[in-house]
């Protein structure tokens, strides 16, 4: 399928939250995803509890886009199902899906208020004209994320980490309950790093389930409740002293890790993660 980037930037369903609390916020069953004769993904079964906040990791081409193009509803598995609220994804409009920067168009016409709005279409009446509420639920998602005084902006012409913050407010004014984040830390300087944690922190305060995509195996261990190991198919999932084991690791990352023994462990020397040319932007 054909992914177009409006399609991953602004996806937000129409119809109302169908949740059955009964259920977990997020349950895969058996999913596998093939394009033509490529396996993407393959018997993917896992749960998320609520206010969980889990990071996906493996190397480049490893399905975790895939993964999130399918929870969100953009993309149909080849097989399996996945559930959101005991529902298919298409019933929901509590899924924000902050894709991978390099798939945004940063030449759309809009300034950071809008984009912001944009979150709101699901939740607006009929006639989707925004009342002084939805307004003032835009104001509070762009001072979240610290963005208040650049709503006038146009989004174009903002740095990486703040057009990553600026996506996650028009998350927050979706009043989302479960967020995916695209390697929403790739590229970004430390401080623009801790500026999404400490806004992931909020999130966790509103018990917002949130999976991240991300290379850094350092943030992963150090800073989610679980880790999910991905190449294909999930090789763990769980706390980082279960994933992280050697065995995991070099099935995952088999050409592109190595692994060195040392008097005092393992280290683990990943070549996607260090070094690849990534843009360094600053705030
Ligand atoms: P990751 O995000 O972990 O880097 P992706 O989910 O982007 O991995 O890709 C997983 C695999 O699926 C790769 O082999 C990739 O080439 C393939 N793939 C992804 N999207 C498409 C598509 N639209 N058409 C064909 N192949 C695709
Ligand atoms: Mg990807």
């Amino acid at each position: 399928m054909e992914l177009t980037q409006s399609t991953a930037v602004l996806h937000v369903g129409s119809q109302s939250d169908k949740h059955d609390l009964n259920y977990p916020v997020l349950k895969l069953t058996d999913i596998g995803v093939r394009f033509n004769n490529t396996v993407a993904l393959r018997d993917i079964t896992f749960e998320l509890q609520a206010g969980e906040r889990v990071a996906v990791i493996g190397p480049n081409g490893a399905g975790k886009s895939t993964l999130f193009n399918v929870i969100s509803g953009v993309l149909a598995p080849s097989q399996g199902q996945v559930d959101i609220y005991g529902h298919v994804p298409g019933e929901h409009i509590c899924i924000a899906y902050v894709s991978q920067r390099s798939q945004v168009d940063w030449q759309f016409p809009a300034n950071v208020a809008d984009v912001v709005m944009m979150g709101r279409i699901g939740r607006m009446g009929l006639f989707r004209w925004p009342k002084r509420a939805d307004w003032q639920v835009v104001e509070e998602a762009l001072e979240l994320v610290g963005m208040s005084h650049l709503s006038k902006r146009q989004i174009g012409e903002l740095s990486g980490g703040q057009q990553q913050r600026v996506f996650i407010a028009r998350a927050l004014a979706q009043e989302a309950q479960l967020m995916l984040m695209d390697e929403p830390l790739s590229g970004l300087d430390v401080k623009s790093q801790e500026d999404i944690f400490s806004i992931l922190d909020k999130l966790r305060q509103r018990r917002v389930t949130v999976l991240v995509a991300t290379h850094d195996l350092n943030l992963a261990a150090e800073r989610f409740d679980r880790l999910m190991l991905l190449n294909q198919t999930l090789l763990g999932f769980g706390q980082a002293d279960q994933v992280f084991t050697p065995e995991l690791l070099s099935q995952a990352y088999s050409g592109s890790m190595r692994l060195i023994e040392t008097p005092n462990g393992t280290m683990f020397l990943s070549d996607d993660h260090c070094c690849g040319g990534e843009e360094h932007t600053h705030d």
